[in-house]
């Protein structure tokens, strides 16, 4: 098939264009009943202490087991249930069940916790910023499940806060009122004026995987080292606490720690994975 591009000129229609076209295509329209289907799952990636190596809370990440494509990431269909609204009703549903799974394990750890509950973030779109049902659901979730306001971290991404103005900043300063933690996602990829951050209701910078891969050597490039201590230091003085994404290697983990990061997170120390994995993790490293 080719296709007339004006003129006398043709163009090759581009296979895998159409094939992702298709799929895209295939993926919207089974994504409004894939939820009632029960074709989603929640796996949790450890939040790590980077002082002392413990376990402290997880990151709930969604996926889709879909019938024919098997498990799709993220990437692949957050931003299709952005554009047709399942994003509202599928954010909900992560955000029960995550904060379930977070009951449980702290059910579960019983008299073996030494550093405290384990907490859980959940991140959330800016579709679901601008729902007016945001604080009510999060309320009525937290007290369905029992779980206290400060065992929930939301994490919005720094780009979706850029401009914000201050309904949208209301429903997240009412959270963080009650006692949630809000982070700043993929923080320092989306030129945000650092004095914004003044302004905003966030509690913890979660510092991009970038800067992570630029630990990747040892010593780093100092220019990279100079910009993570500059943004640590002015979160510290903030009162913010600094969460590192994507670290894979245990030099990237000792140099970002070194550099004052607070918590780490990242295939070093665990792939995201079922829930029981996550309290295995966090029970060895209670008990030693
Ligand atoms: P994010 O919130 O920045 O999550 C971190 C991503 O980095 C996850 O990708 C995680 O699997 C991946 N990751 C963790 N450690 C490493 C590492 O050491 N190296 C590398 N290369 N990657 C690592 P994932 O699970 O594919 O999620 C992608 C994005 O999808 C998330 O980025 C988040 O923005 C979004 N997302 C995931 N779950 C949800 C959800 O329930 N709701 C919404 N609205 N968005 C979600
Ligand atoms: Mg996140
Ligand atoms: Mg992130
Ligand atoms: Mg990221």
């Amino acid at each position: 098939r080719a296709k007339s591009a004006g003129g006398n000129r043709f163009e090759l229609a581009d296979p895998e264009a159409d094939a992702r076209a298709i799929t895209r295509h295939g993926l919207t329209t089974a994504l409004p009943t894939a939820l009632e289907r029960g074709e989603f799952f929640i796996e949790y990636q450890p939040l790590v202490h980077l002082g002392d190596g413990s376990v402290r809370g997880a990151e709930a990440l969604v996926r889709w087991l879909h019938p024919q494509h098997g498990v799709l990431g993220p990437d692949r269909f957050i931003p299709l249930a952005e554009h047709t609204g399942l994003i509202v009703p599928l954010g909900r549903w992560v955000l029960e069940q995550s904060v379930r799974q977070a009951r449980e394990w702290r059910e579960l750890q019983g008299g073996a916790e030494v550093v405290g509950p384990l907490r859980i973030n959940v991140n959330l779109s800016p579709c679901q910023l601008t729902h007016p049902g945001l604080v009510q659901d999060t309320v009525d979730i937290l007290e369905r499940t029992g779980v206290e306001p400060d065992a929930l971290c939301l994490e919005v991404t720094e780009s979706a806060l850029i401009g914000a103005d201050d309904d949208l900043l209301k429903p997240l300063r009412r959270l963080a009122e009650m006692g949630v933690d809000i982070a700043l996602d993929d923080f320092g990829t989306g030129y945000s004026n650092l004095a914004n951050l003044r302004r905003l209701p966030v509690s913890i910078l979660k510092l991009d995987r970038s800067f992570t891969q630029s630990m990747q050597q040892f010593p780093a490039d100092p220019v990279d080292v100079k910009i993570v201590e500059g943004i640590v230091s002015l979160a510290h003085s903030l009162d913010l606490a600094v969460t590192v994404e994507g670290v894979e290697t245990g030099a990237q983990a000792e140099q970002l720690r070194v550099l004052g990061c607070d918590t780490a997170q990242g295939w070093y120390y665990a792939r995201p994975g079922p829930p029981e994995r996550l309290h295995e993790l966090a029970l060895v490293d209670a008990t030693g």
